[in-house]
């Protein structure tokens, strides 16, 4: 039997246990019919209450208001960089600039029109969210990133903002509550909290729609998807079929409460090993520390230590640990899947590392 691993990746990353083997049990035998989920027809009458039952759940975990359709499609979030300005974009957008994806999100809407940087924290490699910041109140929306996958900040309160807003949540969604009322459309990629890769959650403000003065490409327009309940084409079967099983035990869990709650736990126990270790700093700025993504490097005087401790975590069973390529150091990415026992062995790992030298 090899060790217990613990799963630190970025995405795709963790799941729940129960989450992979009940959806390997539909991949081998769809609910007792003797044919694997893979090999029937999105529109046999079995895989409809699937589809239903994640929608619904979305709606009752995120307490969608009234006026809001969920739907799922293919593309991932990077997608959306196109499909949002495409649909939500009249003549001005203002995005807020907090990173890589943030960034390749504003490109994509320069093609549909004006796009207003309404701050960026560039200038200190994206380690903090900027807080004061004009809106233009004539924009369409403001583009926000909720969850810095990459440097590891995090929004986890709605901003202020005169107009709509609009989220990447590719890597916190489900991961707290969140106040939908306030966004015209909220997306997510499926794999960092949410299921296997392979399908974008899209929640999107119905009267919203059909505003833009542009013919879109009709996979492209949200109107067909909503019109047909996901199932204008294929739509991704399994990892929707995943997703659902992640939303059930979820709710079993106690919702998104619960997971905030779990979160913060679990962040506090690695943050305050990383903040009493004397080999080890933070990179983000102390309020704006991402419960999802953990960021550290080693202390300067043990620089050349950050090969050894890798190899050391590694052997502990901690996996997918190593920095983002722009960022260095170390990131402990822990999703909703990752247990508090999780987050108390990797701190462990830390603090042994330190007693060793
Ligand atoms: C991973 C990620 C993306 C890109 O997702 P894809 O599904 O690979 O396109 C976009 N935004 C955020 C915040 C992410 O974490």
């Amino acid at each position: 039997m090899n060790m217990k691993k613990y799963n630190f990746n970025a995405g795709p990353s963790i799941l729940p246990r129960e989450v992979i083997e009940n959806t390997a049990k539909q991949i081998l035998d769809f609910n007792g019919s003797g044919l694997s989920i893979m090999e029937i027809s999105h529109r046999a009458k079995d895989f409809q209450p699937v589809l239903d039952e994640a929608v619904a759940l979305i709606k009752e975990l995120l307490s969608v208001p009234e006026g809001y359709s969920v739907i799922f499609l293919g593309g991932g979030a990077s997608l959306q960089f196109t499909q949002v300005p495409c649909n939500f974009l009249i003549k001005k957008a203002a995005y807020l600039n907090t990173g890589v994806w943030a960034k390749k999100s504003m490109k994509e809407a320069k093609l549909y029109g004006d796009v207003v940087e309404v701050a960026t924290s560039a200038d200190a490699n994206f380690t903090y969210i900027p807080k004061t910041f004009d809106i233009p109140t004539d924009a369409d929306y403001l583009h926000v990133t909720t969850n810095n996958t990459i440097y590891g900040t995090e929004i986890r309160k709605e901003i202020d903002s005169p107009i709509p807003l609009i989220g990447d949540m590719s890597s916190d969604i489900f991961s707290r509550p969140v106040d939908v009322s306030k966004y015209d459309c909220i997306y997510a990629g499926a794999q960092k909290n949410l299921a296997m890769a392979g399908v974008t959650v899209i929640i999107v403000k119905d009267d919203k729609l059909g505003r833009a003065p542009r013919q879109i490409p009709t996979m492209l327009d949200y109107r067909t998807h909503v019109d047909k309940g996901s199932m204008f084409n294929t739509p991704p079967v399994v990892p929707i079929y995943c997703a659902l099983e992640t939303l059930r035990w979820i709710k079993k869990c106690g919702g998104v409460e619960a997971m905030d709650k779990k979160a913060i736990e679990r962040a506090k126990i690695i943050y305050d090993e990383i903040d009493r270790n004397r080999l080890f700093r933070g990179t983000v700025k102390e309020e704006d520390r991402s419960l999802m993504n953990i960021c550290f490097v080693m202390n300067e005087d043990f620089a050349e230590l950050e090969k050894s401790f890798m190899e050391f975590a590694t052997q502990k069973g901690m996996v997918g640990i190593k920095g983002h390529r722009d960022v260095g150091g170390f990131r402990a990415s822990c999703y909703n899947a990752m247990s508090i026992e999780g987050a108390e062995a990797f701190a462990a790992c830390m603090k042994e590392f330190e007693a060793k030298l």
